[in-house]
């Protein structure tokens, strides 16, 4: 019998656990480890920052949906991992031994990477987490009393460009429905290269058709840029050109700021020798597996991916839900031929698709591969993207309430976007 450890429950941990639960044999144990007792479906955080969604409506209490399915919960932080030894030493003092380890911790948010930014001891928000997002919105409920200049984006490093942009479209759709759009300068401020980057090197029409969107929308944008301090109320942004040289510095005003964060890996992940990248993300092989210890697998936000390319201000490339799908699948498949005595062949598809809502409208974008040139590079805009979400939402927060299995991109997204089967394995070699 094994004991198989996922550590973190999130987009990727819970799937993980459901899908190793259904496909392996019941005599191996499976123990999710996760910091808090709930899931939450994080791409909803925007709605929520803006009072279109409940903290209730994206929660999910997790102890009684895994105990369904015979799947231990334990709601502690992972403090440490000792990874010769196969155990993990918990922040409420228990260690827990494991024959397989599944890390799917997600993101560290690396506030303290520009001075003054952060949602707890600093002067800008976050979206990254339902706490933050419900900060976002008790602070912009004051705001619409005394509405004033707002910064979005996305922070030098930062990797994840998709919610920054759908932050501000939706924010810009919630203020006109207010009408108090015309209160409220907005700028959009990014390390991207240029409007539309994304940190793929832009997909398809994505840098014209995002421009024509925010020029639309009146929201100006500042891009290269090095925001390098945030004070109460105002913002310092060295803007860069496309040789990484000064052109211009900026001090941004705002009542009320939204900045993505670069992203690190979690410190007990981090602290383990030779399995990570100087970020803290795991390394792995193209079955998902550590390149260091062939009994630790990993996915998600977690894992160590090189940008895509160079960029004057450093920018990430994202990690999104078809990918950690496809990576989840990828290390049950390979899990289970390890217990077989058969060797991992699993691979995930290192594609990018994001459903980007706009508040009333919506953007979608597919890279395929995520390095140029590419197979599919795709971006289309409308109204049918803005439904497609919502729908997605209600989709994801099914399969984790059921327990169900279903491959939900490739069962609804691809659909949705009417494009075949994409799994065309593209991770590490
Ligand atoms: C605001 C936002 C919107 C997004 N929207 C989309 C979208 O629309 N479409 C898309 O494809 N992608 C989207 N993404 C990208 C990506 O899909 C999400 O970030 C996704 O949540 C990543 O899944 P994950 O499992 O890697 O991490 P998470 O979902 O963040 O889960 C991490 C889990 O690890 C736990 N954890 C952390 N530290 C520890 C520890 N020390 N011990 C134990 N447990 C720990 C956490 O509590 C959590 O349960 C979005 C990202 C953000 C930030």
């Amino acid at each position: 019998m094994a004991h198989i450890v996922i550590l973190g429950a999130g987009i990727g941990g819970m799937p993980a656990a459901y899908e190793l639960r259904s496909k392996l044999p019941a005599q191996h144990r499976i123990t999710v480890i996760s910091a808090v007792d709930y899931f939450h479906f994080v791409p909803s955080n925007p709605w929520i920052a803006v009072g279109w969604r409940q903290r209730d409506d994206i929660v999910l209490q997790i102890a009684p949906l895994l105990q369904r399915k015979g799947i231990g919960f334990i709601a502690s932080a992972a403090q440490s991992i000792d990874a010769a030894g196969h155990s993990v030493t918990l922040a409420d003092g228990q260690t827990v031994d494991y024959d397989y380890l599944v890390i799917t911790t997600g993101p560290r948010l690396a506030f303290e990477e520009v001075p003054g930014a952060g949602p707890v001891d600093g002067h800008t928000h976050s979206i990254c987490t339902v706490d933050h997002a419900q900060r976002f919105w008790a602070d912009y409920e004051k705001f619409l009393e005394n509405p004033g200049p707002m910064v979005i984006g996305a922070m030098p490093g930062a990797s994840c460009f998709g919610p920054a942009y759908e932050f501000a479209f939706i924010v810009s759709a919630d203020l006109r429905k207010r009408k108090l759009r015309h209160k409220v300068p907005l700028t959009y401020v990014t390390s991207e290269p240029y409007i539309g980057h994304l940190g793929l090197g832009g997909v398809g029409d994505s840098k014209s058709m995002l421009e024509s969107e925010l020029r639309g929308q009146d929201i100006k944008w500042i891009t290269n840029a090095r925001t390098t301090r945030v004070e109460d109320g105002k913002m310092m942004v060295d803007q860069l050109d496309d040789q990484g040289n000064l052109l211009k510095q900026h001090e941004l005003p705002f009542k009320l700021s939204m900045m993505l964060p670069s992203f690190k890996g979690v410190d007990a992940v981090a602290a383990v020798p030779n399995l990570c990248n100087p970020r803290g993300f795991v390394l792995i092989d193209e079955h998902q597996r550590s390149k260091a210890y062939p009994n630790i697998f990993a996915a998600g936000v977690c894992v160590a991916i090189p940008p895509v390319e160079a960029t004057p201000v450093p920018t990430g490339a994202p990690k999104t839900g078809y990918m950690i799908e496809t990576m989840v699948s990828a290390i049950v498949h390979n899990i289970a031929a390890d217990l077989e005595g058969k060797p991992a062949t699993a691979t995930a598809t290192w594609n990018a698709i994001c459903l980007a809502d706009m508040g009333d409208t919506g953007a979608a974008f597919v890279a395929l591969p995520q390095i140029p040139p590419r197979n599919v590079n795709w971006f289309k805009k409308g109204k049918w993207v803005h439904l497609g979400k919502i729908a997605f939402e209600k989709y994801f927060l099914g399969k984790i309430k059921s327990g169900n299995t279903d491959p939900i991109y490739e069962k609804y997204v691809l659909k949705i976007l009417g494009i075949q089967r994409l799994h065309e394995p593209s991770g590490p070699k």
